[in-house]
Order: C-alpha cells, then structure tokens, then sequence
C-alpha cells in the first residue's frame, strides 16, 4: 500500500504531451488528456471525482496512477482597508502567504516564489526566515488561482493584475516562476494578459538578461532603494556582488528588446537615503531607460535603524523626478494591520 503512494506521481508535473501518452498507453483517446488538463488549470480542480464530463472508470485510471497536491488556505486574515491575506500551506506542511489587494479599480494578487528568501535585505521581514525551497509552478499558479475565486467570491470583481512581490525572490525560481506564468496566461489556463503581470527583482543582473532573451511578456520592477553602490550595499548585500553598474548594463539590455518601461520601487529612510545626494543618484539612473518610480512606505519590522522619512523629503524626491520627466508615485501601504504590507511577510501565524 505505502510503495503505491509513494508512486504516485503529481499530475500537475506532466506536461500535455505527457498526459496525452499515458492516455494513448493506457487504450485512450488523446483527446482525454485535453479535457483533464482543462480541469487542471482552467478549473483549478482539486479533486478527480471533479471531474464530470470523464467516465467514472477513467476518474479512477487517474487516481490509481495520480495525485493533485494542492495548497491549502491554513489562515485567511482581513485587514480593516479589505487586504485579504492568505497563509498558505504547501503539501509538505511549509507555509507562505499570499495577499489580495482591492482598490477601486483593480485587484491584485501579490503572491510569493520561495518559502523563505536567502537575500538578506536589511528592511524586510522575509529576509529574518533561511530560504527552504523554491516554490513549484502548481504552487504559484494555486496562490494566484485562489485569490482570483477570492476576489470573485468576497469582491464580485475578477482578478485584475499579479505582482511578485510576496515571499522570497522570483528570479532565483525563474523557471518555476516562468512556467506558472504560462498557466495563468495562457487560454488554456486562467488567461490573464502578460501586462498585467509584474515580476519583482532585488535586481539579479544575469537573470534579468535572461528574461530579455527568452522574450518573457510580463512587466519588471527592480527594488532598488539606493542608486549611490555604498549605501545599497549597506541595506541589500546582492549589491556586494551584483552592483549598480552590473545592474544598469542588464536594464539597458531588457529595454533594448522589450522596449517597455522599468519601474524602480524605492523606499527613502530617515539618514540613509533622505538627501539631495541620494535623491539625485535615483534621477541619474532613472535616465538609463525609460522608467517610473513607485516610492513605497516603509513598513517596520521593528528595527530601529529603518525609519520611514519625512513627507517633505518624499515630496522633495517626487519633484525632482516630475519634473525631470520622469513618474512617481508615493505609494501608502495596504493592510499593515494584520502584516501583509510588503515586506512584513514572514509567517507570523
Ligand atoms: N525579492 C523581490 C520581491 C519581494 S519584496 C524583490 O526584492 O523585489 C517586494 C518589495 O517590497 C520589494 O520592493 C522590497 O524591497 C520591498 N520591501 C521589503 N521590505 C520592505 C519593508 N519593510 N517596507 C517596505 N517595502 C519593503
């Protein structure tokens, strides 16, 4: 009985073409497998006896020879400004969390890569977990297809855009993080349009000119925070070995094929970042490619070197980059309440 288990496969590892094998071997139609891969990813169904329109004996064809490991919500929790956010327990018992973000006209799926994440920002609350694993496609593509039934059922609105901006960091999971990408958008998956999509970097250089290369269609936002190399070293020690310069040549690379705007998001801390100096250094690399500027509001994660700067001097970075042309936007924190602001993320429940 235990060696049975242990040899089912999941089903969610097989390609379409893999599933149309088993079923050509096991006396089927291919056509079969067409139909079952629909349940799979368009219905994000969790369960063979789901499945109506195949036959009872095919039903347990399947559950002889598979399994469906899905992620389970362990905890749901609601903030007071509606941020939904979603611990989530993954088939060996690991937790990461995911968060439904609702405005007046869009929603947003944040949702993580890793469990854990190995960067070692100073400022985020990720970075106090060791990284244990990359997440698998499934397992991202399920964060993303249960915020989409969340939205509907508690927003009566559909899912609108996805952010990679959870837990741990996307490009070192690229392929997991590209294949759940395929999923949800192709037709035969959630369908959700590739602009929609943002993959959030601490700025892997090498990676990002992979992106480049393989001519991904989603959007990419670099967490930059400093554009003077000491002071980001101080904060995020990827620059240590993957510094500003590094960083500068790869965005010119992914601007040159996919001719679409970076954004930098950036936060600005009281005697760190909050001066002319700095400010300046951001306008300076702002002008490499076409770009915008998310300022985001630090969120604390009870260290007292980080603390959020003044309005004026965010302000004061605003205009220096308005009026350079160049967007920005100060951005308030959602659901801080019960810490599912970006950055706090670090399985407190
Ligand atoms: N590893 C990816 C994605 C995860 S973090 C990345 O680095 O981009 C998502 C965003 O939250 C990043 O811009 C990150 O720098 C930012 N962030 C981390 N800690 C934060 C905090 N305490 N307050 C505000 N933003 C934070």
């Amino acid at each position: 009985m235990i060696d049975t288990i242990k040899t089912k496969r999941d089903i969610r590892k097989l390609q379409l073409d893999e599933l149309k094998a088993f079923f050509v071997e096991h006396g089927d139609k291919p056509f079969r497998a067409q139909q079952v891969y629909e349940w799979l990813w368009q219905k994000s169904c969790k369960d063979f006896d789901q499945m109506t329109n195949i036959s009872l004996s095919t039903r347990e064809l399947l559950k002889e020879h598979f399994v469906i490991n899905h992620i389970h919500v362990d905890n749901m929790q609601r903030s007071e400004d509606g941020t939904i956010k979603n611990a989530v327990k993954l088939h060996d018992g690991l937790i990461v969390e995911s968060v439904l973000i609702p405005t007046e006209k869009r929603i947003t799926a944040c949702v993580s890569s890793q469990v854990g994440c190995s960067l070692d920002c100073k400022f985020c609350a990720t970075a106090r977990l060791k990284r244990m694993r990359n997440l698998n496609a499934d397992e991202i593509y399920d964060q993303v297809a249960v915020i989409k039934e969340q939205s509907e059922l508690f927003f009566g609105r559909p899912l609108t855009n996805i952010v990679f901006m959870g837990m741990g960091e996307p490009l070192l999971n690229y392929n997991n993080v590209v294949a759940a990408i395929d999923k949800i958008t192709s037709p035969k998956g959630l369908n959700m349009a590739p602009r929609r999509l943002t993959v959030s970097t601490v700025g892997v250089a090498k990676m990002i000119k992979k992106m480049a290369d393989d001519e991904v269609k989603f959007n990419l936002a670099v967490s930059l925070h400093a554009a003077i190399n000491k002071t980001r070293s101080s904060i995020m020690p990827i620059n240590d070995t993957n510094n500003l310069e590094e960083l500068a040549e790869a965005i010119k690379y992914w601007y040159a094929k996919r001719k679409k705007k970076v954004t930098y998001e950036y936060v600005v801390w009281k005697g760190i970042n909050d001066d002319m100096e700095h400010a300046q250094a951001l306008l300076k690399f702002c002008k490499i490619v076409p770009s915008k500027v998310n300022l985001i509001e630090y969120n604390s994660i009870e260290d007292d070197k980080f603390q959020q700067a003044s309005e004026d001097t965010l302000r004061m970075y605003q205009e220096l980059l308005e009026s350079n042309g160049i967007t920005a936007r100060i951005r308030k924190s959602r659901g801080k309440d019960i810490d599912a602001a970006c950055g706090q993320l670090a399985n407190k429940s």
